[in-house]
């Protein structure tokens, strides 16, 4: 062989090895943001059908956020919707105006009258990752404008943020408030903002009053839901036909009881459960006149060396979340709408609660290396200090259905998904449940897109890929919150683990946080992650491995608190 040819065709060899590689790197990184983030599948929703849409009912169970989320996905999928929700004021004018603060006196504090019986959390502040923003901009057009003028406000989730002793730095292109928006507003104007919107945006979404408390299915394994039942206000019971069924009745988990008590399987095998033993109160003040120039003229600095911290672009002033081996508590102080700020306190096995202004600034007094201005923010809120309205929470139970299991051996009716905390509720100490619902309602509209359709509605394999989807998505906001929980001795674990379980992923965190000043990667990395951006396992590159080595093999001193 001539060496010409030979230098010929290893030229040609390299020229095709090197786009080669490029394009299966390109395939495979596609690929696992299919599989595991909800990014691709955001492009196409809020879009109408190809194929026009499938005839038939779909039943939603509950009209919250998730049941709001998956009727707005559905309408687009389905000729008809019918959101099934008991709670009757979820029915008048009020549940879709914004929220009223009707204050109450309880034991020498106030707090806010809770509009929904059956959702504990309504008036709790909530936070949201930045899913939940691409999502409602997608499914409403304008979805700003009207957001705006409800109270809520776009910014930028980069704070002052303390994590196990070490600060958690922005990523470098991020510190100039170049980061993607999140929503900032209270929960109880999110649903009632999501009701409207779907009431007035979706002609073929209705709402019935009732409980679902039947279903009728067929008589072989996996077979459908033909018909749910429902209870009306009344007494009477009312047979919905349907061609699809989703469970979003969060802590009723009504398909769950439904499902089981029609011996589908063992499905109580199927759910883990442990108690996070949690509690917090979030203390909500109106702001004073002048406070933001005032907060403003703290100049606050960023912990990461950014600069001052700009107080109306992003929320979060300083948050303190402990060292499980080290301590308990965890504390925020942040806007949690354009006209109200608040601290959240509290933490694992945390007994008294603060409930009042004084009661907070001795909480925080109490808490390690908390900044000065965090104190000159209470002073700022002195004018106010006897408008604020307290909400304690206890929570003792995270659980975790897995229908993923169920689907696959094929008992679950194939027409049947569960949407947010109907299937998995987290420690809220994380803020992910919302999104969790993003990522539920996203993933439905995927599979409903292009699962094929038979002659005789949804396909057979629908249930089972939409929750084998789920599971993939979700499987990181249970295992980290649980693992993250486990490190405190307080917390009972689910059947099965013990608090050694999730003990690499809390020592790998501990070696990760040292290294986000000097890993930039890591930082963007961890950043993406929080606000499930990218699949979970990026966290694991060569560049970012190679510094958490480093930092086991060299410590490093641990970043000033
Ligand atoms: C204290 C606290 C703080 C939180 N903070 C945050 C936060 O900061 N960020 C965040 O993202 N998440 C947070 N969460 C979690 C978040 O609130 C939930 O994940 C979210 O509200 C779940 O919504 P959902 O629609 O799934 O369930 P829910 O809001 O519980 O709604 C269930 C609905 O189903 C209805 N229903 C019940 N039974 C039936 C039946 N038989 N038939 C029909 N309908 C029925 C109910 O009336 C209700 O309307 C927090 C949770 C708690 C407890």
């Amino acid at each position: 062989m001539s060496s010409s040819f030979v230098s010929v065709s290893s030229a040609l060899a390299a020229a095709l090895l090197v786009p080669g590689v490029f394009l299966i790197r390109h395939f495979l990184r596609r690929r696992s943001r299919e599989k595991y983030t909800i990014i691709l599948d955001l492009d196409e929703v809020g879009t109408p059908r190809r194929r026009g849409r499938l005839p038939g009912t779909a039943v939603i169970c509950g009209g919250s956020v998730a049941g709001l989320f998956a009727a707005r996905v559905c309408a687009d999928h389905f000729e008809r919707v019918v959101i099934v929700e008991p709670d009757a004021w979820t029915f008048t004018p009020e549940a879709r105006a914004p929220a009223l603060s009707d204050k109450r006196e309880v034991e020498g504090y106030s707090t806010l009258a809770n509009k929904r019986s059956r959702v504990s959390q309504y008036a709790f502040s909530h936070i949201y990752q930045i899913p939940l923003l691409r999502f409602a901009r997608k499914v409403f057009p304008g979805f700003d404008d009207i957001a705006q003028s409800w109270g809520f406000y776009f910014g930028h989730s980069l704070s002052n943020l303390i994590h196990s002793n070490h600060v958690v730095p922005a990523p470098k292109q991020f510190t100039k408030y170049t980061a993607p928006h999140i929503l900032i507003g209270h929960r109880r104007n999110l649903e009632p903002l999501f009701r409207k919107l779907v009431s007035e945006g979706c002609p073929n979404v209705e709402f019935l009053e009732g409980a679902v408390d039947g279903f009728q299915l067929g008589k072989s394994p996996g077979s459908a839901i033909q018909a749910v039942t429902v209870r009306r206000p009344d007494g009477a019971t009312q047979s919905l036909e349907c061609a699809m069924v989703a469970d979003c009745s969060g802590p009723s988990t009504i398909g769950f009881k439904l499902l089981s008590r029609l011996q589908i399987l063992n499905l109580p095998l199927m759910r883990e459960t442990y108690n996070p033993n949690t509690s917090y109160s979030t203390l909500e003040f109106p702001l004073p006149p002048h406070f933001t120039e005032n907060l403003r003229a703290l100049n606050i600095q960023r912990f990461d060396g950014g600069g001052p911290l700009d107080v109306e672009k992003c929320n979060m002033y300083w948050a303190y979340n402990a060292d499980p081996y080290t301590d308990n508590r965890l504390v925020a102080v942040s806007r949690s709408d354009q006209s109200h700020v608040q601290f959240m306190m509290g933490g694992w096995d945390c007994p008294v609660l603060p409930v009042t202004f004084d009661q907070a600034r001795a909480f925080v007094e109490d808490v390690p290396d908390v900044p000065d201005y965090v104190f000159k923010i209470f002073d700022l809120l002195e004018p106010v200090k006897d408008q604020g309205t307290a909400m304690p929470a206890r929570i003792s139970s995270c659980w975790n259905i897995m229908y993923e299991k169920a689907a696959t051996v094929g008992v679950l009716p194939h027409n049947f998904v569960a949407v947010g905390d109907a299937s998995m509720r987290v420690n809220p100490r994380f803020g992910q449940g919302v999104t969790k619902s993003v990522i539920g309602a996203v993933t439905l509209d995927g599979v409903l897109r292009h699962l094929a359709t038979g002659p005789h509605g949804i396909d057979m394999s629908f249930g089972k890929t939409y929750f084998k989807r789920l599971a993939t998505r979700t499987a990181r906001i249970w295992d980290s919150a649980k693992y993250a929980d486990y490190g405190h001795p307080s917390v009972t674990p689910a059947q099965g683990d013990t608090h050694a379980t999730g003990r690499f992923a809390r020592w790998f965190r501990s070696k990760l946080l040292p290294i986000l000043h000097q890993n930039d990667t890591a930082a963007l990395t961890v950043f993406e992650s929080n606000h499930f951006l990218i699949p979970p396992s990026d966290i694991f590159a060569p560049r970012i491995l190679a510094s958490v080595l480093w930092e086991t093999l060299w410590p490093s001193q641990k970043s000033a608190t």
